[in-house]
């Protein structure tokens, strides 16, 4: 199995260096054709309105929402989420429309900016996994194929997964927890081999 990595900006070393830990190859993308022979892919953390524009520079947008649409894996955190959320609250950003959820950028205000919080996530097991924060977004609406991970105390949705789409509001990479990456990873591994040929006609897919 290889991991691509969203590389354009942001935490993505971190990622795939939790990844790797995990015994798993990883592949930094940058360009289309770097999508080829990868079986998931991660969206890491920054500043979501700069990866989509590298995104659109790019020509990724395209190949990303086609794979998404056809069930490739993806984990996308805190910036990555907002990337793969249906919609942002307030704004008309255009995202991968992967994850039929809405979620609020820098939901949390200012005096909780940046903060760390145990997150309770029963699919984890019952351990709090250690929740880093940073400008996070919060999920505001959820569709009724998405399953709510987890909830902050307040009540705030900060995880889901639908299919094979995983967000997190948090940074899983930050922390010295792997609880999340093996999720992914199992689940992304009980994927069909998978083969992108950006050269290929790509299939129907609706949500193109
Ligand atoms: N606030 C950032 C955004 O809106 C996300 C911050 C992060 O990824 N840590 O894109």
């Amino acid at each position: 199995m290889r991991v691509g990595v969203l590389a354009l900006q942001g935490a993505f070393v971190e990622h795939m260096r939790v990844v790797e830990e995990l015994g798993v190859e990883t592949v930094p993308i940058r360009l289309p054709h770097q999508l080829e022979r990868t079986d998931a892919i991660v969206i890491p953390g920054g500043e979501s309105t700069t990866i989509l524009s590298l995104m659109g520079t790019f020509g990724l947008i395209q190949p990303l929402r086609h794979l998404a649409c056809v069930g490739l894996p993806m984990l996308g955190t805190c910036a990555g989420m907002i990337c793969l959320a249906k919609s942002i609250a307030s704004d008309d950003m255009q995202t991968l429309a992967a994850i039929d959820i809405v979620v609020r950028r820098n939901a949390f205000g200012r005096q909780t900016d940046s903060f760390e919080t145990e997150v309770t996530i029963p699919v984890l097991g019952a351990t709090p996994f250690p929740g880093i924060f940073i400008r996070a977004p919060f999920i505001e609406q959820a569709g009724p194929e998405v399953e709510i991970l987890a909830e902050l105390s307040g009540g705030e949705a900060v995880a889901a997964k639908q299919g094979k789409l995983i967000v997190t509001a948090f940074h899983p990479e930050l922390s010295r927890d792997l609880r999340m990456h093996r999720y992914f990873l199992r689940i992304a591994g009980s994927n069909a081999p998978h083969s992108y040929d950006s050269k290929a006609q790509q299939p129907h897919c609706e949500e193109d």
